[in-house]
C-alpha cells in the first residue's frame, strides 16, 4: 500500500502568546499578579469605563524588545496600536488593544536542533504587543459562569511564525526553544499548564511538492509541549484522510482533547474583517529610538545559543552535555561558575549533572537553594585531579560532608574524614602483604592464570585503606608482587 505520508506534506505556522512578567498591566497601573483573589487587580482602565485612558508600559516594551533582539528581528520605530473588536464575557472593554499593522518586531528567526542532529532556522513573521483578556470559570458554580478580570489587560507578546514548520516534532522543538528563551530573558515564566505560554497551531496539508497551501485549521488548547506535538500529528493525519476521502477541509478553530488525543471543532474561524480593527484613538504612537534599542541590547544576558556554542567549542563538551547545561539560565550560570575555577570542564559537567543534580532531585530543591558554590564544586574536582582523594571518596564522602558544613574547605574535610589518598609506598605495601596473606589459595590460583582475581585483592586493599590507597599505584604494586 502506498504511504499517504509520502503523498502529502504538511505546513504549520505557530502563534505563541507569552505573558510578560511586568509588575503592572499593559496599559494601566493595575498590579499584574497571578493567584490574587478574583477581581482584586482591576480598575476603571482595565474594565474600560468611559473616559478612562490607557497608557504605555515601558517595562512591557523593554521585555518585548529583548525577545525581538534575541531573535534578530527588525524593530519598528513607530508603532500604532489598534482595537480588535469582539464580544466576549471576559473581555470587559469589548475590544483588545493590540498592534495590527505596525508590530514592534518583524522578521527574525529561532534556531531549532532536531533529534537527528540537523538544524533549522524557523522564520518569524512578527512579534507584537497586546493585552490579555480576563478568564471565564465554568466549573466552580453549578448554575453560573464566573468571571475573573484580574488577567484582563495584562501584557502579552504574540510570536507568529511563517508557515515553514513541517512536522509536529519541529513545532514542539520550536515551542521549547521559545520557552527556554523567554525564561533566560526573564520576561515570562514559561508555564504552559498555567497558561503563561499558550501555543495555537495553524495546520494545513497539500500534495507533496505543491506550491499552493491547503486550507488551514487552527488548533488551540495544548497545555504542554508534548501535546503540541501530538495535536499536530493527529491533525495532519486527520486532514490527509479527509483529503483521501474527497472531503473538503473547512477553515475552523479546533480544540485539542489531551485525554482522547484528538482535535474537535470549536467554531468557524473568524476572519480579520470580523474584528473591525481600527486605530486606538486613546494611545499616542509608540516611538522606539535607536538609543532605546541599544540600551536594551546592552542589558541582554547571554543567550542559550551563545552558551551552547561556548560550552561545545571553548569547553569541548558534547552536544548532550551542552544541551543539558543550557536548559535553563540557572544551571548554565552555575556551570560557568565552576568552569571559572577549574580547567577540567568535562569533570565539572559530570559533577553538576551527576551528584549535584541527584542531590537536588532527592531533596526537591532548585539550584538557587543549593548551599554549595560553583567554586566549591571546582575544589572537589581539583582534589580528584591532583590525586588527593579518589573520585568515589569525593562524591560519596566529601560532597555530602561539604553540604553539611559548607563553611569548611573540601581539602580540610578530606583531612578531617581521614580519606586523603596515600601513595605512600610503605602504607600500601603493608596492606598488600596483609591482603595476600589472607587468601593464600587465591594467590595460587592467580599465579596459575586466573588473572581476574586481581579485583579481589584490589578490593581488599582499598577496603582496609579506608579508600585512601591510590588505586593506580595499588594495582601496579599488586601485579608486581603477584607476578614476581
Ligand atoms: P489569519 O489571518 O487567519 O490570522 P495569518 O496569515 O495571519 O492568518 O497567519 C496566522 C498563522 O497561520 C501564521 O503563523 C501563518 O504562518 C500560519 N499560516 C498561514 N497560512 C497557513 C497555511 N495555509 N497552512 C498553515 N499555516 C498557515
Ligand atoms: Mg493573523
Amino acid at each position: 500500500m502506498e504511504n499517504l505520508n509520502d503523498k502529502y506534506e504538511a505546513v504549520i505556522g505557530l502563534e505563541i502568546h507569552t505573558q510578560l512578567l511586568t509588575n503592572t498591566k499593559a496599559f494601566s497601573t493595575d498590579v499584574a499578579e497571578y493567584g490574587s483573589m478574583p477581581n482584586a487587580n482591576i480598575s476603571v482602565t482595565s474594565l474600560g469605563y468611559p473616559g478612562a485612558l490607557p497608557r504605555h508600559n515601558k517595562e512591557a516594551v523593554n521585555m518585548a524588545l529583548k525577545v525581538g533582539l534575541a531573535c534578530g528581528c527588525d524593530i519598528t520605530s513607530y508603532c500604532l496600536y489598534a482595537r480588535k473588536n469582539y464580544f466576549y464575557a471576559d473581555l470587559p472593554k469589548g475590544y483588545q488593544i493590540t498592534q495590527d499593522k505596525t508590530p514592534l518586531c518583524t522578521n527574525g528567526f529561532i534556531h531549532i536542533k532536531k533529534a537527528d542532529g540537523s538544524t533549522r532556522d524557523i522564520e518569524l513573521t512578527r512579534i507584537h504587543l497586546e493585552e490579555d483578556s480576563g478568564k471565564s470559570i465554568h466549573d466552580m458554580d453549578l448554575n453560573n459562569s464566573l468571571i475573573d478580570y484580574n488577567r484582563a489587560g495584562t501584557t502579552l507578546i504574540e510570536i507568529v511564525t511563517e508557515p515553514v514548520i513541517k512536522t509536529g516534532e519541529e513545532a514542539g522543538l520550536f515551542v521549547s526553544e521559545v520557552r527556554k528563551l523567554v525564561r533566560y530573558l526573564d520576561v515570562c515564566d514559561g508555564n504552559m499548564e498555567e497558561g503563561s505560554l499558550r501555543c495555537d497551531a495553524n495546520i494545513s496539508v497539500m500534495p507533496k511538492g505543491s506550491d499552493t497551501f491547503g486550507t488551514k485549521v487552527e488548533v488551540k488548547n495544548m497545555n504542554s509541549i508534548s501535546n503540541v506535538r501530538k495535536a499536530i500529528e493527529f491533525e495532519i493525519q486527520r486532514q490527509i484522510e479527509a483529503n483521501e476521502n474527497g472531503e473538503t477541509i473547512v477553515q475552523e478553530t479546533r480544540s485539542y482533547d489531551a485525554v482522547k488525543g484528538i482535535t474537535f471543532s470549536m467554531r468557524a474561524k473568524e476572519v480579520a474583517t470580523d474584528y473591525r480593527y481600527f486605530p486606538e484613538p486613546d494611545l499616542p504612537p509608540l516611538m522606539v529610538s535607536n538609543d532605546w534599542i541599544e540600551a536594551v541590547r546592552a542589558n541582554m544576558p547571554a543567550l542559550p545559543e551563545e552558551l551552547y556554542n561556548q560550552f561545545t567549542t571553548e569547553f569541548g563538551l558534547s552536544h548532550y552535555d551542552a544541551s543539558v547545561l543550557t536548559e535553563g539560565k540557572e544551571i548554565a550560570t552555575y556551570y560557568q561558575e565552576i568552569a571559572n575555577h577549574t580547567s577540567n570542564y568535562k569533570a565539572a559537567a559530570n559533577y553538576l549533572m551527576g551528584p549535584v543534580k541527584a542531590f537536588l532531585n532527592k531533596n526537591a530543591i532548585e539550584l538557587s537553594e543549593f548551599v554549595l558554590t560553583g567554586r566549591q564544586i571546582a575544589e572537589l574536582v581539583r582534589l580528584v585531579d591532583e590525586g588527593v582523594v579518589s573520585n568515589a571518596v569525593a562524591e560519596q564522602k566529601i560532597f555530602p560532608a561539604l553540604i553539611e558544613q559548607p563553611d569548611k574547605g573540601a581539602q580540610e574535610l578530606a583531612e578531617e574524614l581521614n580519606v586523603v589518598q596515600s601513595s605512600d609506598a610503605d602504607f600500601i605495601d603493608e596492606l598488600i602483604t596483609k591482603a595476600l596473606a589472607a587468601y593464600p589459595d587465591k594467590v595460587e590460583e592467580y599465579k596459575a592464570g586466573k588473572k581476574g582475581l586481581l579485583g579481589l585483592f584490589m578490593g581488599e586493599v582499598m577496603k582496609h585503606s579506608g579508600g585512601k590507597a591510590d588505586p593506580k599505584i595499588t594495582s601496579q604494586k599488586l601485579r608486581e608482587k603477584l607476578e614476581a
